[in-house]
């Protein structure tokens, strides 16, 4: 949860807008417990809520507010005392997690009977980051894709509908040819959850076979049989899998090590966009930008098509930073940051900043004049921003240097071709773009 705070608290300083989105109904007669999700919901995951109290308010939000996409449900309301109000949400077929004071084994296995996604006990005050995390986990589940593979119908049907209330789009294969040719159409597959004994090939070799293609950080393998032999989770792990479970399985158990598999590519590919983005702005940062420039350009230098790169620099910088303070600095960084973004959005170019007020622009398929003129309209754009500030807008001007990629030198000889064009820019004054074929 605190790394996912993180990365959403740096989305919201840079403007990316509504990570998470989806509508849930709350239904419970405590007003500080209802507020108090609503709240964390609402602010950190721009969730929309409705909140009811009761039998009948709970009618009104269905007629009204649906439809929902997930139901927090308390057991004891005010008009339905012992779950009614549960069994209209599952009726309705929105995925229910339930939110109870009172728990024990016999409740337990009726809320397993009835399908209910989640369920979480009022005893801490833990509890309502547990309720909010299963929330958020059932909205993300709806872009997972989970493989089952298992050649006995019954026993993949139960793993199917045990998944479906987790909201995974699921797939089913009863072979281990179909799973590889299911996960070869199906690139947003994240897990293969996979029976040992099938007729065409093992889930052993299954395995071994997926991973031939598909690594740990990408795609998650659970392992799953009734066999007695003890070995097959070693056998399992070592060809590749991620986890192993022998049948019959604890529901909660298996739901908890699918959702670490699942929660565990999530944060890798986080630490992946991390690694790879600017911490103020957001944008690709300079090793992203040597990372995939020379291999763009490439691609299309051999298609015969025209590339440029372009330097952009913030005039007279140090100045607003001593005038104004590193703060403020920081806020125009921002700014200048997401306006050649939107400037650039849809284009297919790269734009990365290099550190310091220095941005960088590779634009594909570009000729030298046709780069000038994108460069023209960005410095233009930027002269046009203004950062407001609290008594006064503030407008900062760039310098652009451009030079054509030919092909011959390498990537980062044109980068400094192109710096050395922005220098020429500066000293002719500034908020201007000088591109290499001003050189006489
Ligand atoms: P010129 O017009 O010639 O480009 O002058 P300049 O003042 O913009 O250039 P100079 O390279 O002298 O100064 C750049 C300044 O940018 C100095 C540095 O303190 C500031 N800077 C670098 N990185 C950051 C940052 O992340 N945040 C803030 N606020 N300032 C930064
Ligand atoms: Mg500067
Ligand atoms: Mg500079």
């Amino acid at each position: 949860m605190y790394f996912t705070e993180q990365v959403l608290a740096r989305q919201r300083a840079v403007g990316a807008q509504h990570v998470e989105q989806g509508r849930v109904l709350i239904i419970e007669d405590s007003r500080s417990l209802s507020s108090l999700m609503r709240h964390r919901l609402e602010k950190d995951f721009f969730c929309q809520v409705t909140q009811c109290a009761s039998a009948d308010t709970f009618r009104e939000a269905m007629r009204n507010d649906g439809p929902f996409d997930v139901a927090v449900v308390d057991l004891n309301l005010p008009g339905a005392p012992d779950g009614e109000v549960l069994d209209s949400v599952v009726a309705a077929g929105i995925p229910a997690i339930v939110f109870t004071a009172d728990f024990n084994r016999d409740l337990r296995e009726r809320l397993l009977q009835k399908g209910v996604a989640d369920y979480h006990v009022k005893n801490n005050e833990g509890a309502i980051d547990l309720v909010v995390s299963s929330v958020l986990r059932l909205l993300r589940n709806r872009d997972v894709g989970v493989l089952v593979v298992d050649d006995v119908a019954s026993a993949r049907t139960m793993l199917a509908d045990l998944l479906g209330a987790q909201k995974f789009q699921v797939y089913e294969a009863s072979t281990g040819k179909g799973a590889l040719e299911i996960l070869a159409r199906q690139p947003h597959i994240e897990l293969v959850i996979t029976d040992y004994h099938m007729p065409d090939m093992d889930g052993y070799e299954l395995t071994r076979r997926i991973r031939r293609e598909h690594n740990g950080d990408r795609l998650r393998i659970i392992g799953i049989s009734s066999s007695a032999d003890r070995l097959l989770s070693a056998s399992f792990l070592k060809a590749g899998a991620n986890d192993f479970v022998y049948r019959p399985y604890v529901v909660e158990e298996l739901q908890c090590r699918i959702q670490l598999n699942i929660e565990t590519l999530a944060q890798l590919r986080q630490l992946r966009v991390a690694a790879f983005s600017d911490y103020l702005t957001g944008l690709p940062n300079r090793r992203h930008f040597f990372d995939e420039g020379p291999a763009q350009v490439a691609g299309r230098l051999e298609r015969g098509d025209a590339c440029c790169i372009a330097m952009l620099d913030i005039d007279h910088f140090k100045k607003l930073n001593d005038t104004h303070g590193h703060e403020i600095g920081d806020r125009v960084l921002q700014a200048v940051g997401t306006k050649l973004a939107r400037g650039l959005e849809g284009s297919g170019h790269m734009l990365a900043r290099l550190g310091g007020e220095e941005f960088s622009v590779l634009m594909l398929g570009l000729d030298i004049g046709e780069g000038a003129k994108l460069c023209e309209r960005l410095r233009g754009d930027i002269e046009n921003l203004r950062v407001a500030l609290d008594d006064q807008d503030l407008s900062v001007t760039i310098s652009v240097g451009l030079a054509e990629i030919a092909g011959r030198e390498s990537f980062s000889n044109y980068l400094a071709a192109a710096d050395q064009l922005l220098y020429l820019a500066k000293s002719y004054g500034r908020n201007r773009v000088y591109s290499e074929t001003m050189l006489s």
